[in-house]
């Protein structure tokens, strides 16, 4: 008995359980890469350098 894949619902592959393919594998991969690294990471720091150079611009 095996789960559907997540990515497109077909039924997992073994080997690359709990996705059907690597391919489905790689795509939930970056998903979370870019949900919880790339995007607050970059976000966070961008909004702090340029909040602060607003505030105190080089005379
Ligand atoms: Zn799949």
């Amino acid at each position: 008995m095996t789960t559907p894949c997540p990515i497109c619902r077909k039924p997992a592959n073994p080997a690359t359980a709990p996705f059907c393919s690597k391919r489905c594998a790689d795509i939930d991969l970056g998903r979370w890469l870019t949900g919880q690294y790339v995007v607050p990471g970059q976000d966070g720091e961008a909004l702090a350098a340029e909040g602060e150079d607003n505030r105190q611009p080089p005379s």
